[in-house]
């Protein structure tokens, strides 16, 4: 069967893309060539899950991760966390489990919820090789492409696969004399200490033709991990990162040119002031293709506050071209998230993507009405039109004088009240 990219390569505007295209309210012509030249993928994981776009022209996208570790394994509170990431507003989940029935994991979230679902196959591959042979640097080429062909299959719909960390770039990162902040990709780490030990180059760069041909058969979305994402302020947009970057263009090329959709991944943290410079260079690198960014957490200080680190982050790069976001949850660099976590992580990455898209889309008709009925102390209308209509009403509900036309905020000094009497 043909990928999405091979039909609109060939003019044909299916189906998936006309709906896709109506749900944006943009024309369908306008979302095939946007596929057909790499500027946008459609995430459809064989049908399961539901469809995305992602890329030019089309609204920023939310990310949700879930997923077991070895210190928490509970299958019933990750789905949990899967419909909670769902009823939130979450367009995709990435099942990140690395502990567990990781087979019964995966299968039991794609038939739980009704989203796209990512995944990074190198996570499986090397808990199945420690649970095997007693060490994840046991993991060998054949099992780590079965891993893959075996999640495409599920309907895994895109997946984190991290090519880019070669000899070359793991050379530039001990050039440059290391990280202040470390390495904090799982995948990054993993395929840097698996190259240790074997003393072998990354199959998943090595045996890049043999990768894509698995995701073509499934028309999964490669998705190219940046594994050397800088985990401190210090670190960040330096050599490493930018010569991972430039290895991902170049293969995303390669994938488009095999009939796979692509994307590529971003940091990281970093500061605000070098969030527009990281969106134009990944831009230009790879020829316009969809920018799926990392947060960004914009400051190293906040832990507990890192969906409000990253919000900040991802509302500047959204609002200079990002796509994809994936959400930062409070629990960052603390813990697995809990569902509560999960809620505070999207609701805080929607508002982040739809401030984004008042600049780079000029979304901003929403709030014209907003304030139309904020004016109009119309209280129904608002709740309709806020992004967490239930939160809204329960903070105005459980305060005194709910029954009033004002709010407790001002009360009877309530300005909207005094100013429509004077204009
Ligand atoms: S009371 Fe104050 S905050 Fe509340 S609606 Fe009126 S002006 Fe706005």
């Amino acid at each position: 069967m043909k990928t999405e990219l091979e039909k609109a390569l060939e003019g044909k505007t299916t189906g998936r893309v006309r709906q896709l295209a109506e749900s944006e309210g943009v024309p369908a012509e306008q979302l095939r060539q946007a596929v057909a030249d790499g500027g946008a993928v459609v995430v459809s994981g064989r049908g399961r899950g539901g469809a995305v776009g992602i890329g030019r022209g089309l609204r920023t996208k939310v990310n949700a991760s879930i997923g077991t570790s070895s210190a928490i394994i509970d299958l019933g509170m990750e789905l949990e966390k899967a419909r909670v990431a769902r009823d939130s507003g979450a367009d995709t989940l990435m099942e990140l489990s690395t502990a567990g029935d990781l087979d019964h994991i995966r299968r039991s979230v794609l038939s739980e919820v009704g989203l796209p679902v990512g995944s990074v196959p190198l996570y499986q591959a090397s808990a199945e090789a420690a649970a095997g042979h007693g060490s994840p640097y046991a993991m060998d080429d054949d099992l780590l492409f079965e891993v893959i062909e075996r999640q495409a299959r599920d309907g895994i719909g895109f997946m984190a696969i991290h090519c880019g960390i070669n000899r070359r770039t793991v050379q530039v990162l001990r050039d440059q004399g290391g990280r202040e902040g470390g390495v904090v990709s799982r995948g990054g780490a993993f395929m840097m200490g698996w190259m240790g030990q074997s003393g072998r180059e990354n199959p998943l760069y090595e045996q890049f033709d043999r990768l894509v041909e698995i995701l073509r058969e499934s028309d999964v979305v490669l998705s190219l991990g940046n594994g050397m994402r800088a985990g401190a302020i210090a670190d960040s947009t330096d050599k490493a990162q930018i010569q991972e970057l430039i290895i991902n263009a170049e293969l995303a090329d390669r994938a488009r040119r095999a009939g796979v959709q692509a994307m590529l991944e971003g940091p990281g943290h970093i500061p605000i002031d070098e969030i527009e410079a990281n969106v134009i260079l990944q831009k230009r690198l790879s020829g316009g293709k969809p920018f799926y960014m990392l947060g960004p957490i914009t400051t190293d200080i906040a832990p507990g506050y890192d969906h409000i680190t990253a919000a900040i982050g991802s509302a500047w790069a959204a609002g200079y071209g990002t796509d994809f976001i994936c959400y930062v949850t409070p629990s960052e660099h603390l813990g697995l998230p809990y569902p509560g976590d999960v809620r505070e992580g999207v609701m805080a990455a929607r508002i982040a993507a739809h401030v984004g898209d008042m600049v780079k889309l000029g979304k901003r008709s929403r709030d014209l009405e907003m304030g139309n009925a904020r004016r109009g102390l119309d209280w129904e209308r608002q709740y309709a039109l806020a992004l967490d209509p239930a939160r809204a009403r329960a903070i105005r509900g459980e305060r005194p004088g709910s029954g009033q036309e004002e709010c407790s905020m001002c009360g009877e000094q309530c300005a909207l009240k005094v100013a429509r009497e004077c204009v």
